[in-house]
């Protein structure tokens, strides 16, 4: 007798929708499996946070590629759970549920911030840079983004920090074999970036980036090197070892055409007013009894994740809960954690459900895709079409760059299936002014 093999809806393909899928079909290899997700492309982060410079980290797709066309695991795209199908809908029709909707919002200064000062996340950036068809960033008149400025400040300093900095004081010439959106890119680097203010409040020795991180900045030959803040004994620290070999005294900043990068350590954010045309970021250090300011022209904030816009959109996500209802990755992480680690999670909850499971613990028997098809056909990009835009994207690559994204949801849908979205095309991006 073949064994019940449960119906499964996962929301989110995000490294952490795409792990949990592979360990449930490990699992229960004839077991109806579908990956909703709202995009009408796969991948999440992997394709829109993951720096378009790092396509090492980015190459795990063709992993998951193969979950949807050798294992027959169902791609449902274009299909916001919470707006174009009710979760209590799919969470009735399914006898497993599982939330791998990530956080969709940077999660900003804890710091009293003046509205009419340029604060920018940097999730947001680089999701801009990843050529993603929201963009969360202020925008000239005439739709072009507003550029960053010569002079800038990034507060934090984990790895989405780190990225941040590489990508914005690396030369131009420098971005082969990426997939960087170039319009956007040359749009917000309009004027020279002379200096980066990095601030970080924990010690050097606690700093969140990761080494091989650092020593891609260290390696630029574009910018050169501060550091203050250094309060501790450093002897072993190999984040101190490297940033003293590299640093060196300021410059005029006029002749010199490099980034000067400076590393704050133990600097904590007091407030953001405005003064003139820039921003004022104030710091309180563990070295100084005053506070210091810094007046730059953008502050990009590298503090973490969080989920914001989400109730308008789809719902809250917190009230989505029930006995066959699951979490992992970034959810239930709180925007922590790097690819590898929603592998280890996905494993994880993977066994917990499978445990539940042949413990008898979950309601089974709820019919699976078949009871929802008709709600969500007018919207659906099955995986033929996301490998329809993917070709697309691959074809229409500039020189020297390995995909060119598509940043427009209606031309995305009309690539995907002509005949079933060909009059959408007409309607315009999804630029979103702050
Ligand atoms: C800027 C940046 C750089 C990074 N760089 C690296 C790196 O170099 N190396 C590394 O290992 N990790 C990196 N990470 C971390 C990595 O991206 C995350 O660990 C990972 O993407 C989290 O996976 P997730 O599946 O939980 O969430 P996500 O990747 O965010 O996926 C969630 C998916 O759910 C979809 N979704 C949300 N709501 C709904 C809904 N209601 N209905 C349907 N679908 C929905 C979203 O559209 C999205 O596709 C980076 C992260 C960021 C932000």
């Amino acid at each position: 007798m073949v064994e019940f093999q449960p119906s499964i809806a996962i929301i989110g393909s995000g490294p952490a929708g795409c792990y949990t899928a592979q360990f449930l079909r490990k699992e229960w290899p004839h077991a109806e499996i579908c990956v909703f997700e709202a995009l009408p492309v796969p991948y999440g982060l992997l394709r829109y946070g993951v720096a378009a410079d790092h396509q090492g980290t980015k190459a795990v797709a063709a992993q998951f590629d193969r979950l949807f066309e050798r294992e027959n695991v169902r791609f449902a795209g274009n299909v916001a759970v919470g707006k174009n199908l009710a979760f209590e809908e799919l969470a009735s029709n399914f006898d497993i549920v599982v939330l791998a909707t990530g956080l969709n919002s940077d999660r900003g200064l804890t710091a009293e911030v003046d509205p009419s000062s340029r604060v920018l996340g940097a999730g947001s950036l680089l999701k801009a840079l990843n050529g993603h068809p929201e963009v969360d960033l202020p925008l000239l008149p005439n739709g072009a983004l507003t550029p960053l400025g010569e002079r800038l400040a990034v507060v934090g300093n984990g790895n989405v920090a780190m990225d941040t900095i590489r990508i914005l004081s690396k030369p131009l010439h420098n971005f082969q074999g990426s997939d960087v959106d170039d319009k956007r890119l040359s749009e917000l680097r309009a004027e020279r970036v002379r200096s980066i203010d990095v601030f970080g409040r924990s010690p050097i020795s606690n700093a969140k980036f990761d080494l091989s991180m650092l020593k891609e900045i260290l390696h630029l030959p574009s910018v050169t090197i501060g550091v203050t803040g250094l309060t501790e004994a450093l002897e072993g620290c190999q984040r101190y070892q490297l940033l003293s070999q590299h640093e060196s005294p300021a410059s005029d900043g006029v002749s010199d055409s490099r980034v000067r990068v400076t590393f704050h350590f133990e600097a904590d954010p007091l407030c953001v007013s405005k003064r003139g045309d820039r921003s004022l970021l104030t710091v309180r250090r563990s070295t100084q009894d005053l506070p210091s300011e810094f007046e730059v022209d953008t502050i990009i904030t590298a503090t973490g994740f969080e989920n914001k816009h989400c109730e308008a959109a789809t719902g809250n996500v917190e009230d989505w809960v029930g006995k066959n209802v699951f979490r992992t990755g970034w959810l239930s992480r709180n925007g922590k954690g790097t690819v590898a680690e929603n592998r280890r999670e996905a494993k994880a909850v993977s066994q917990a459900i499978i445990t539940q499971f042949k413990a008898g613990d979950l309601p089974v028997c709820a019919k699976g895709f078949a009871a929802i098809e008709k709600t969500i056909e007018p919207y659906v990009v099955d995986f033929r079409g996301w490998k329809n835009i993917d070709s697309h994207e691959l074809a229409t690559a500039n020189p020297d760059r390995c995909r060119r994204k598509i940043t427009d949801v209606p031309k995305m849908l009309s690539i995907a299936a002509p005949s079933k979205f060909g009059q959408q095309a007409k309607s315009g991006n999804m630029i979103r002014m702050v």
